[in-house]
């Protein structure tokens, strides 16, 4: 090991974060001609394609209704107004999340209510939001309209723990009448208890910007729905409201789907399976390449500043998709870390640096650092991988040469 730095030092390869390139060096064909073809058509606006693909997405999540729309954050702010969402509710989620899972709740009129998260999954901890639920139901007389569960990195969050929350007690009446908004944006294709990711709660956002496992080439997003009411609603407040042309029933927005990201997302579809397979494959070769090089430790070991990487939880209830492959550093040099394999030509993110109680923005919600202590612990420890389905064994492996150095290095 004493000999790595030099190697690595003579070592040209780059490791990009995430390449597009590739993906679409392999479609490219395929995919001009859908553009073509929509083109042709001159019909841009929620055009055939887009009702072609929400019927696929619904049918593959065996739900029954898709709603395309403009963003992700347009489809959690859709999910969130169709289930009826009222300015005088409140909405709880996670703190550890992209801003957007906040800011839906705050377009919709309502409160957002934090809670902190498992810091194995990332995801939402389920007893948290059981006392959040009670607390501002018992304490503060506010109706919890709504949770909003992160399937955050490709993995669900526990949504069985909150329908058993939702349950009646014995015979008792239903305490509690929350709808389940999963913010789905990164777990096109994972599956909870067999049953996938967007088909879990009352309804569901997916987005399909760039990044995500699932994407168009701009701005995309998709509601989907077991319950017909709520996909009319979205689908009539994403055209103002209106079910009549110029007749607006109610105070809607422009946030629809275009056609050409539609016929992006179709070809893109076929796809998705094997690439969210390619995308495990890659999580567990880097699990097994961080193992034999012995820098791996414990989540306790982390809590103790143990120099090491913490490897993602796989919770075996469900089916991962690695969106990311985010580890977690066991010392507080996350961002040495991070300069040291910049300066090694390979790639990586913090997702997410600053909690969402802690961002400038929302300090009117009345939070203080040290409110969600796993979540703030894991902004300053987690470290997501390059990881995407055509990154290469090679490239895998001067990642966590390049990683490995930095630990034997001292
Ligand atoms: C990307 C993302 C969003 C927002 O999606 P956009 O399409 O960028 O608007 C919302 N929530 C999570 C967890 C995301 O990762």
């Amino acid at each position: 090991m004493n000999s790595m730095p030099t190697q690595l030092a003579h070592s040209a390869t780059q490791v990009p974060f995430v390449d597009f390139q590739r993906q679409y060096a392999a479609l490219r064909e395929e995919i001009l001609a859908a553009i073509t073809q929509v083109c042709d058509s001159q019909s841009f606006i929620l055009g055939p394609q887009v009702a072609e693909f929400e019927a696929a997405v619904a049918r593959r999540l065996g739900v029954s209704h898709g709603v395309g729309c403009s963003s992700g954050t347009d489809a959690l702010w859709l999910a969130l107004a169709a289930t009826g969402v009222q300015p005088a509710d409140a909405v709880v989620t996670s703190p550890f999340s992209f801003f957007a899972s906040v800011s839906c709740i705050l377009r919709a009129g309502a409160r957002p209510v934090l809670a902190d998260i498992d810091p194995r999954t990332y995801n939402l901890d389920m007893a948290q939001v059981g006392d959040a639920v009670r607390r501002v139901t018992e304490k503060d007389g506010q109706r919890v309209a709504a949770v909003l569960p992160v399937h955050l990195f490709g993995q669900c969050a526990d949504v069985s723990a909150l329908l058993q929350l939702r349950q009646p007690f014995r015979d008792e009446p239903a305490r509690y009448d929350f709808k389940i908004i999963e913010d789905a944006a990164q777990s096109f294709g994972a599956l909870w208890e067999g049953r996938p990711s967007g088909s879990l709660g009352d309804a569901a956002a997916f987005s399909f910007y760039p990044t995500k496992n699932l994407s168009c080439f701009g701005d995309g997003g998709l509601v989907t729905t077991n319950d017909a009411a709520v996909a009319e609603t979205a689908a009539t407040l994403r055209v103002h409201g209106m079910r009549k042309r110029y007749f607006h029933d109610e105070v809607g927005w422009n946030c629809r789907l275009d056609s050409l990201q539609a016929a992006v997302l179709l070809v893109k579809l076929h796809y998705i399976d094997q690439w969210n397979q390619r995308r495990r494959e890659v999580a567990a070769l880097y699990d097994d390449l961080f193992e034999q090089a012995g820098i791996t430790i414990p989540l306790e070991a982390a809590a103790m500043q143990t120099p090491g990487l913490v490897l993602p939880y796989v919770d075996r209830r469900g089916q991962h998709v690695f969106h990311q492959y985010v580890v977690r550093v066991g010392d507080g040099r996350r961002d040495q870390l991070r300069e040291h394999m910049r300066e090694h030509g390979v790639g990586s993110e913090v997702y997410y640096p600053v909690p969402l109680h802690m961002q400038k923005a929302l300090r009117f919600l009345g939070y203080q650092e040290g409110d969600f202590p796993v979540a703030e612990r894991a902004a300053r420890k987690v470290l997501a991988l390059p990881i995407f389905p055509e990154i290469t064994a090679p490239e895998q492996e001067r990642v966590v040469a390049v990683i490995t150095d930095f630990y034997k290095a001292g």
